[in-house]
């Protein structure tokens, strides 16, 4: 038999689960080839502790090829085209052939998508944004901060909440809670809709507590940074003194480009199989994690369709499922493993606590998640997590 390959397009969170995973599980001689831009993972749970100045990029990042097994390819190059036809992708100055492709690109940001927010607004989003932005919080003496999220999907729903709660702490530490004050606009309309009534209560009410002014349903027109001022569509305005915004997620254009996306602009894929469909001849292909759109069945209110988060531990647990699906076939077994739509997230509230939002999203007639008291005990656990990201593998 001809040795086969899967190539695998992203080394994050879910490109680096399906290497590892179907490593252990297909023949010596498939070959697993990642490719990816950067030479660095970089967990995205720690950018608010960038934020905040308790940990620094080396602290939260780890090289791709310590983290993925012996016997896994690591390829640092940017992908510049994928030809679903040819059974090829452009890397670099390579060109790989695959008998299995697996789409684990994650999501690109285009502040531009909003006039003036990139000009105008701080983000943690990035690794390098959410630095800057500690050195602005370090200055900043008293005023109005206005957290911003202006569109949908984003990756970790829970995070701009999260991240004007441990805003709220560290001013507090710093003595500054009665000069600073913080405000949430948001086109969601409630927070982290997905997670259902009684999360978005939740939330609500720690927000309520510490004074942060939540303001769900707004649709941001633009920023003008002459007057600091966000303009939303009802000709409401949010003056802020410093802004800072979830930046609007795009699928990366060598997706675009490949004409892989579905109206909504991402990859479609079988919720079960995550086999792509949005594209006629993508045979053996899958897509896994930020760069798909997952539509859910069962909602809370008919006129607000809902979808699968976008998190690092759902494209974890969809690498796991497309890995077994391609070692059962490479093995000539019919391939039976498939995704349950199960995942969590930690939300940090401040003070050394955190609440694990875990959901079970394909539950009928709409998603449940399991009910949990915040405490010290679940914070203890994300930092736990975090630091197994991180565990070479070699
Ligand atoms: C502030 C914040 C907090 C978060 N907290 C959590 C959390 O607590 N729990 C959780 O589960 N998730 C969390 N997330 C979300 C999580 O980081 C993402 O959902 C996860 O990284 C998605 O995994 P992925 O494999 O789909 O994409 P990614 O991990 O983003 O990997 C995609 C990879 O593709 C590469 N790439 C893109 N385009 C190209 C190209 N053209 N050529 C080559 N390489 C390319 C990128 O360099 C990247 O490494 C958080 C995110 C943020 C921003």
């Amino acid at each position: 038999m001809n040795a086969t390959t899967t190539v695998i397009l992203g080394g994050g969170f879910g490109g680096i689960a399906a290497a590892n995973t179907l490593r252990s599980l297909a023949p010596r001689d498939h070959d697993i080839i990642v490719v990816d831009q950067t030479a660095d993972f970089l967990v995205g749970a720690g950018k608010t502790w960038m934020m905040l100045g308790e940990r620094t990029y080396p602290q939260i990042s780890r090289a791709r090829a310590d983290l993925l097994e012996p016997g896994v390819r690591f390829l640092q190059a940017g992908v510049s085209s994928i030809d679903l036809t040819g059974r090829t992708v452009a890397a670099g100055d390579a060109t790989l052939h695959w008998d299995h492709l697996v789409i684990a690109l994650g999501a690109d940001f285009a502040p531009g998508t909003v006039p003036g927010l990139a000009e105008s607004a701080r983000t943690f989003y990035t690794p390098t944004g959410a630095s800057a932005l500690h050195a602005v919080l370090e200055r900043f003496a008293g005023g109005e901060i206005v957290m911003l999220l202006p569109k949908l999907p984003i990756k970790c729903p829970p995070a701009p909440y999260e991240a004007i709660m441990l805003l709220h702490d560290y001013f507090q530490r710093r003595g500054l809670a009665d000069k600073v004050r913080l405000s949430l606009h948001t086109v969601e309309g409630a927070p982290m809709q997905t997670a259902g009534p009684e999360m978005g209560q939740f939330i609500k009410g720690e927000l309520a507590q510490r004074g942060i002014a939540y303001h769900p349903l707004r649709k941001t027109v633009g920023v003008d940074g002459a007057t600091r001022r966000v303009i939303f569509e009802d000709g409401a305005a949010a003056a802020y003194d410093l802004l800072i915004a979830i930046p609007p997620h795009v699928a990366p254009q060598v997706v675009r480009d490949a004409n892989l996306t579905g109206p909504g602009g991402w990859i479609q894929v079988d919720p079960l199989t995550l086999e792509v469909t949005s594209a006629a001849n993508a045979t053996d292909v899958y897509a896994i994690g930020d760069v798909m759109a997952m539509t859910l069945p069962g909602r809370f209110k008919p006129d607000v369709p809902l979808s699968l988060p976008k998190a690092g531990v759902l494209a974890a647990e969809q690498a796991g499922v497309v890995a077994r699906r391609i070692a059962a076939k490479l093995q000539g077994l019919a391939a039976g493993d498939v995704f349950g739509g199960r995942g969590f997230c930690y939300l940090e509230l401040g003070a050394g606590r955190a609440v694990r939002a875990e959901g079970a999203f394909f539950e009928l007639p709409h998603p449940v998640m399991q009910k949990r008291v915040p405490d010290e005990a679940q914070w203890r656990d994300k930092l736990d997590w975090v630091e197994l990201q991180l565990k070479p593998r070699r």
